[in-house]
């Protein structure tokens, strides 16, 4: 069995991407290990550095302009306190599994999607890289003592981008690879490559039309390049989901899907999916009012959504009309059990 080195942060990962862009300032939080710091320092080679008490303190500060941070983040390296473990959330698709959490290991994202809902719900457009992988650990081995668990990694960030920074990736792989009664998800808008396959890791591809993606998903990857990446994990033996989630309503949104349905049936082995899931954009009212506050000019937040439970989605029949439209392209291929959807549309 491979051993586990909670402290350690060599980008042992056996997949490649491009990393992204780096920072010209890093925050670096009192108490982290400073040979990781060191490491990441190196690769990143900042401008400058500026030592913190606690990553709150330039985090949470209070009026940031979240919008313009994103285009160009500072860096924060910290580590998280407990709670290490969140319940998924209602609006998110547990595919089954009844001991559903998320984790945070990062927030915010080298990507810039105009939908966001991280900007509604962080003061900041910097990033934070938490360190001590340890501390999640010790905890995910108290839960599993209970109970399997379903975790997903990626829902305050896509961790790929910033995997030659964080080793996150790799480190969580490494502990999917000894425990059997674990189900790891990675969802992800890049496309790497060489990803490892392990038996309880889904690699979750979002996939959206090119014009959503041109229009609204800066800095991802492109379709062509998401669906390239997918087609090869598929191939190494790797599971992998994909995600038509959040379909945006745009003008002539069936024929944009359309083609890009085309796109997926020629290039993905739809059989050899593990699953598929389909929802259209939804989002929470706080999240929404801050989204309408911070993006004026966006074109999604302003739609006259219904709200519904305290989420915003589109009209019933709409959401509905547009689940079926993927759906009737992939079940002769894929079967309907292995199709999952946002329930409160249908
Ligand atoms: S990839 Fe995900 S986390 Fe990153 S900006 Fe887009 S929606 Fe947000």
């Amino acid at each position: 069995m491979k051993s586990l080195n909670p402290d350690s942060c060599s980008p042992s990962h056996n997949f490649t991407m491009t990393p992204g862009r780096t920072f010209d300032v890093v925050y670096v939080e009192d108490g982290l290990d400073p040979n990781r710091v060191q490491e990441i320092l190196l690769r990143v080679q900042p401008k400058e550095v500026i030592p913190i008490g606690h990553y709150k303190d330039v985090f949470c500060r209070p009026h940031q302009d979240v919008v313009l941070q994103r285009q160009a983040p500072a860096l924060i390296l910290a580590a998280k306190r407990a709670p290490f473990f969140y319940p998924g959330a209602p609006v998110c698709q547990s595919f089954g599994n009844e001991h559903f959490y998320y984790t945070s290991l990062a927030m915010n994202c080298l990507f810039d999607c105009e939908y966001c809902y991280l900007q509604g719900m962080y003061p900041s457009g910097n990033v934070v890289i938490f360190l001590n992988y340890g501390d999640y650990l010790d905890e995910l081995n108290h839960l599993l003592t209970h109970h399997p668990v379903y975790l997903c990694l990626s829902y305050d960030s896509d961790l790929f981008p910033i995997e030659h920074l964080s080793g996150a990736i790799s480190f969580w792989l490494d502990v999917a690879s000894t425990k059997k009664n674990l189900r790891l998800e990675i969802r992800t808008k890049a496309a790497p490559h060489h990803l490892r396959p392990l038996p309880n890791v889904y690699y979750a591809y979002t996939i959206s039309p090119q014009p959503v993606i041109s229009a609204y998903e800066h800095k991802a990857a492109s379709l062509t390049q998401r669906l390239a990446s997918a087609a090869e994990a598929i191939a190494n033996g790797c599971k992998v989901r994909l995600c038509f989630d959040p379909m945006i309503l745009v003008p002539h949104w069936r024929a944009v899907y359309g083609e890009m349905l085309s796109q997926v049936l020629s290039i993905i082995p739809i059989e050899q999916l593990s699953d598929v899931s389909i929802g259209s954009f939804r989002i929470s009212k706080d999240y929404l009012k801050i989204l309408r506050r911070i993006r004026p000019d966006g074109a999604i937040a302003f739609y006259p959504f219904v709200l519904k439970d305290g989420y915003y989605h589109y009209p019933d029949d709409i959401a509905a009309g547009m689940q079926q439209f993927i759906t009737q392209a992939l079940v002769p291929r894929l079967g309907a059990e292995r199709l999952y959807f946002d329930q409160d549309s249908l």
